[in-house]
């Protein structure tokens, strides 16, 4: 038994307020053909989906088998759609591009029922609206008297308590009309059919009970139910069982989905995967112009390492120094007069003024600090350290003269050469821009500065006490001739770009 208690509903649009339903009061028998007649806005639909939970009352109660639904929770609603209810729509909602068989058989899916039994009971199920030869057609192969009876089915194979039905018979001829209210007067012989209608004449001949509906209010009824109050038995409130599917369900029916929509599907993933392929595109591009950057990077400090001498000047002011001598000249040159030439003056004095020392153990000891900032620049192995140590090899020369072997005669010290003397062989070594000069200075890690060539240097060690030579060197050179030194007492002839050697070496 369904009792409907003054339920009011209205709709909101904007300002505008529209009563749908004013004031409903309606008792239906658990076994019935209710039909609900009234001009189009009067409330009918909005009663019809009340009943069927489809829709929410504003006031009023809903009360189903003796129990209040105002305590309903949206599973509880769920639950009896699924279960009690049984919907058949004026424009059928049938999915088109599957067999009227899965379209009823969809009905059970929610309802977790196995795969066979589905089958079975969906078959049975049209068999019984007389579709029984068409079940692998597809919605769009069939008549519309024949779609509203898929329909139909598709509400019975539930079996449920309730059949709602809106204009079921709208958009139907007259002689298929008769039929589809043959086959509902059928099903209300056993449940609660309850069906709107614009036709009073179909109304009056199948249905057992008219209700009349306008403006939201109840006009006539046919055949009243007064329950006694109390009289009723005490409220069940049973457990209706399950109404989602299981997720192998769901999945394979995405699956069916996909299948039966290919274009759709192709089109959309090869939407989807232009995107992912640029966004790959772009990471991978990314990515590789970072590598390179880092690749530069290295390049670049190995070819031109920082260097930090314990003393050091500046040798973009002794060049400014030189640029300004020369426009003193120039003016000079007017011949009436005597001027003083302080070029030398300021290149010695900028140099003097330019030289600076270097806190040398301090910063060693910053460098060294396991904690230090710099520590993650530059690694392990990119901290190099060489002391004043000069390999002095011997020889004699054809006099039997002990010589060094950059041919310097013992004796001639190196302290005593003048200023000038020391100046012109560091423009010399500046002026030696090439590779050669550049290589030299990755193998020493440090510019000899001092007056005399020192023809022999250091290879910079590995990090390690097993790799005799550091990772920097063997990166970056290639050995020509030989092999690596595998030994403290080897020597490497070190060569530029296009294999020569300086002729000092
Ligand atoms: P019927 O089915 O009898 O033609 P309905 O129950 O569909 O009438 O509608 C009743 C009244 O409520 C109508 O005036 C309609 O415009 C209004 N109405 C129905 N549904 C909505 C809605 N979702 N929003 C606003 N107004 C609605
Ligand atoms: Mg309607």
């Amino acid at each position: 038994m369904l009792q409907i208690k003054s339920i009011s509903k209205q709709y909101k649009t904007g300002d505008f307020v529209q009563k749908a339903l004013d004031d409903v009061s309606l008792n239906l028998r658990d076994s019935e053909f209710v039909a609900i007649l009234g001009p189009s806005g009067s409330g009918k639909t909005t009663l019809l989906n009340i009943i069927g939970g489809l829709d929410r009352y504003d006031s009023g109660d809903l009360i189903i088998n003796g129990v209040s639904t105002k305590r309903y929770k949206d599973r509880d609603w769920d639950s009896y759609r699924n279960h009690t209810i049984g919907f058949v729509f004026q424009s059928y909602n049938l999915i088109p591009h599957q067999t009227i068989l899965s379209n009823v058989e969809l009905a059970l899916t929610i309802s977790g029922v196995s795969r066979t039994e589905r089958r079975e009971r969906a078959r049975k199920a049209l068999e019984q609206v007389g579709l029984g030869d068409h079940i692998n057609k597809k919605p769009n192969q069939l008549s519309g008297g024949q779609m509203q009876r898929v329909a139909i089915a598709r509400a019975l194979v539930n079996d449920p308590d309730i059949v709602l039905a809106d204009e079921p018979t709208g958009a139907l001829d007259s002689d298929t009309s008769v039929q589809i209210m043959n086959l509902l007067k059928e099903v209300a012989k056993d449940r609660l059919v309850v069906m709107v209608t614009h036709n009073p004449e179909l109304a009056e001949q199948y249905a057992t009970r008219t209700v009349r509906l306008r403006d939201g209010v109840i006009r006539s009824d046919s055949d009243p139910y007064e329950v006694e109050e109390g009289a009723s038995e005490a409220p069940v409130h049973k457990r209706l069982g399950k109404a989602s599917m299981s997720l192998a369900t769901s999945i394979a029916l995405s699956f069916n989905n996909l299948r039966t929509k290919k274009g759709r599907t192709l089109l959309t993933s090869f939407a989807g995967s232009i995107g992912i392929i640029g966004i790959a595109l772009i990471l991978s591009v990314s990515t590789g112009v970072n590598a390179y950057i880092d690749s530069i990077q290295r390049d670049t400090m190995t070819a031109y390492p920082i260097t930090i001498d314990s003393q050091t000047f500046d040798m973009t002011s002794i060049m400014g120094a030189q640029a300004g001598g020369k426009e003193t000249g120039g003016k000079s040159a007017k011949n009436d007069g005597i001027y003083p030439d302080d070029r030398s003056i300021k290149q010695t004095s900028s140099l003097t003024s330019s030289i600076t020392k270097n806190n040398l153990a301090d910063f060693k000891k910053y460098l060294d600090d396991p904690n230090s900032e710099v520590r993650q620049y530059v690694g392990e192995t990119g901290i190099q350290y060489t002391y004043d140590v000069k390999f002095s090899v011997f020889s004699h020369d054809p006099d039997g003269t002990l010589v060094t072997a950059n041919g310097v005669t013992i004796g001639a010290k190196s302290d005593s050469t003048s200023n000038a003397a020391r100046m012109s062989s560091m423009g010399q070594s500046s002026s030696m821009s090439d590779m050669t000069s550049m290589q030299m200075t990755v193998l020493t890690g440090k510019t000899d500065t001092s007056a005399s060539p020192n023809s022999f240097h250091e290879i910079m060690p590995g990090a390690k006490d097993d790799q005799l030579i550091s990772k920097v060197i063997t990166d970056n050179y290639r050995v020509v001739k030989g092999a690596w030194p595998t030994g403290k007492d080897q020597v490497v002839l070190v060569l530029d770009d296009d294999n020569k050697v300086p002729l000092t070496t």
